[in-house]
C-alpha cells in the first residue's frame, strides 16, 4: 500500500511548535515510505481563519523543510464537493433533515446535564417527513448499536459506543458543511492512509469513522499524538514563551535543531538524540511515539542549536546567520565572512541572534567602549603594553592569527608582563568590550590599519582618562 498522510490545520494563529511537531511526524511516515505528504488548509470557520494566519503556516513548514507534494489544499474551494456527498446521503437516507428549534434543543440539553446525563441529541427528527420550506439542519444517522473500534498507532485499541455518539450535524442551516464532515471527505478524496494529529481529536475519531463507512470509503489508520506541556506540567503555551515556529527563528534558532529538538520531544529511538533529517526518515516508526504528553525544555534545544551551529557546513549556518544582522540593520557587505564569524563565534553562544549580537565590531566601528571593562582594562597603567603591541602589530608586514600572536606574546615579553596584561585592553580597544574569541583569529579577521587604529582610539580613552583623573 502506498501511504499517503497530510497535516491539515486551521488557520486560526500562528505555527504552533505543537503543530509543527505533528506535521512533522506525519511528513515522517510519508518520508519513510516513499509516499506522499499533502498540505490541507481548514479553513470552513471564516470566521476565525485568516489570511495572514494561512501565510504563517506556510512560512513556517517552508522554513522547516517539510516540503508537501499536494497542496495547499483549501476546504472553502471544496464545498460543491461536500454538498455534492451530503445530498447523496440524504438520497440514501443515511443522513436526515433536522427541524427542530434552537428553544427545543437548549430545553433538552438542560434537562440531559439537570439529570447528570451527557447531552445528545435525541433523535427526533430521524423519521420525520420532510416539511419543504422549514429551516433545517442536516444530520448524520449515526449507528445506533454496537460499536466503534480503532487501533491507534499510539495508543492502542480505541472503542466507543455507538450510544455515546448522537446523530452529528453535517450541514448547518445556511447549508454550510460541518468540520468532522469536511475531514471525512477531504481524507477519503486524497486517499489519506495515516491520520497522525492531536490527542484532542481522539473524540471525533469515531463520528469520522462512521461516516466513512457510510460513504463506503476506506477508513484510514491514525496516530493521536499527546499534547506538549511547558515547565509547569501546564499545556504549552504564549505564557510559556515562545510557542511559535517562526519566534523560533527571531530567536536564532536553526530549522535543524527545531526538528532534530521535536522529533525527539514524544519520540525516542533508544538514548540517541541527535538526528539528521536522513536518520529520522529511516528511523522513525509511528509505534515509538510516546503516549505521555512531553514537557518543553528549552535548555536541550539550545544545547542542539549549538551542536547544529558547530557542525552543519560553516556556509549553511552563515546563511542562517546573515539574516539576524539583517534584522539588526548591520551591514556585512564588507568585513569578514559569516563563514569565519560561526568558526569563530558557535562555540561562545547558544542562538544565532546572540552571534549576531556580540559579533557587531566585525562589521561596525567601535564607538565606545563597555564601560566595565573600560574601567577594569583601559587604565593608565595599560597604556605601554597597548601602545607597544599596536607599534608591533603595525609593523607587521603579513596579517595572520601566528604573526598577531607572536606580536603579542613578544610585547608581554619585552615588558615582562603576563598575557592577560596585553590582552584585555587589547581586546578591550579592538572589540569595544571583554568577551571575544582568541586575539589572533579576532585581529586576523579585520584589517590590520582597523585593528590598529582601534587601538589608537583606546590609548586616547586612557590619556582622557589619565587627564582628568
Ligand atoms: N484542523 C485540525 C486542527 O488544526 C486538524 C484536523 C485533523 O488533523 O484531522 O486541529
Amino acid at each position: 500500500m502506498s501511504i499517503v498522510s497530510r497535516f491539515a490545520p486551521s488557520p486560526t494563529g500562528y505555527l504552533h511548535v505543537g503543530g509543527a511537531r505533528t506535521a512533522l511526524y506525519s511528513w515522517l511516515v510519508a518520508q519513510a515510505a516513499g509516499g506522499k505528504f499533502i498540505l490541507r488548509i481548514e479553513d470552513t470557520d471564516r470566521e476565525r481563519s485568516t489570511q495572514p494566519a494561512i501565510d504563517a503556516i506556510l512560512e513556517g513548514m517552508q522554513w522547516l523543510g517539510l516540503n508537501y507534494d499536494e497542496g495547499p489544499i483549501y476546504q472553502t474551494q471544496r464545498f460543491d464537493r461536500y454538498q455534492q456527498l451530503i445530498d447523496q446521503l440524504l438520497a440514501e437516507d443515511k443522513a436526515y433533515k433536522c427541524y427542530c428549534s434552537v428553544e427545543r434543543l437548549d430545553k433538552m440539553r438542560e434537562e440531559q446535564m439537570a439529570n447528570g446525563q451527557k447531552p445528545r441529541y435525541d433523535g427526533a427528527c430521524r423519521d420525520q417527513e420532510a416539511q419543504p420550506g422549514k429551516p433545517h439542519v442536516i444530520r448524520f444517522r449515526n449507528p445506533q448499536e454496537g460499536s466503534v473500534v480503532f487501533d491507534d498507532h499510539v495508543r492502542g485499541r480505541i472503542e466507543f459506543s455507538n450510544q455515546e455518539l448522537d446523530d452529528l450535524i453535517i450541514a448547518r442551516t445556511d447549508g454550510t458543511p460541518t468540520y468532522n464532515f469536511c475531514v471525512v471527505v477531504d481524507d477519503w478524496d486524497m486517499g489519506i492512509t495515516h491520520v497522525v494529529r492531536g490527542e484532542d481529536h481522539i473524540n471525533n475519531t469515531p463520528r469520522q469513522i462512521n461516516i466513512f463507512k457510510a460513504l463506503g470509503a476506506p477508513v484510514p489508520e491514525y496516530a493521536h499524538v499527546s499534547m506538549i506541556l511547558g515547565d509547569d506540567g501546564k499545556k504549552l503555551s504564549k505564557r510559556h514563551g515562545a510557542v511559535s515556529v517562526m519566534e523560533y527563528r527571531d530567536n536564532g534558532y536553526l530549522p535543524q535543531a527545531l526538528l532534530n529538538y521535536l522529533v525527539r520531544l514524544g519520540w525516542s529511538h533508544g538514548d540517541q538524540e541527535v538526528f539528521s533529517v536522513d536518520e529520522m526518515i529511516s528511523l522513525f516508526k509511528l509505534s515509538d511515539i510516546n503516549k505521555a504528553a512531553s514537557a518543553f525544555n528549552t535548555e536541550k534545544l539550545n544545547w542542539l542549536n549549538q551542536h547544529y551551529m558547530k557542525t552543519l557546513p560553516a556556509a549553511d549556518v552563515a546563511e542562517a546567520l546573515a539574516w539576524h544582522f539583517a534584522q539588526l540593520g548591520v551591514d556585512t557587505s564588507q568585513g569578514p565572512s559569516l563563514e569565519t564569524i560561526v568558526d569563530m563565534q558557535a562555540e561562545r553562544v547558544k542562538t544565532l541572534k546572540e552571534m549576531a549580537e556580540i559579533s557587531r565590531y566585525f562589521f561596525e566601528e567601535v564607538t565606545e567602549f563597555d564601560p566595565g571593562a573600560a574601567k577594569k582594562h583601559l587604565r593608565p597603567v595599560a597604556g605601554s603594553a597597548l601602545s607597544l603591541v599596536r607599534d608591533k602589530l603595525t609593523a607587521l608586514t603579513s596579517w595572520n592569527a601566528g604573526d598577531i600572536q607572536q606580536a603579542i606574546q613578544a610585547t608581554c615579553e619585552e615588558l615582562e608582563i603576563g598575557m592577560g596584561k596585553v590582552g584585555m585592553p587589547l581586546r578591550v580597544a579592538v572589540t569595544g568590550g571583554g568577551n571575544s574569541p582568541s586575539l589572533d583569529v579576532t585581529l586576523a579577521a579585520l584589517p590590520q590599519e582597523v585593528a590598529t587604529a582601534r587601538i589608537n582610539l583606546a590609548l586616547d580613552f586612557i590619556k582622557l582618562r589619565e587627564e582628568q583623573s
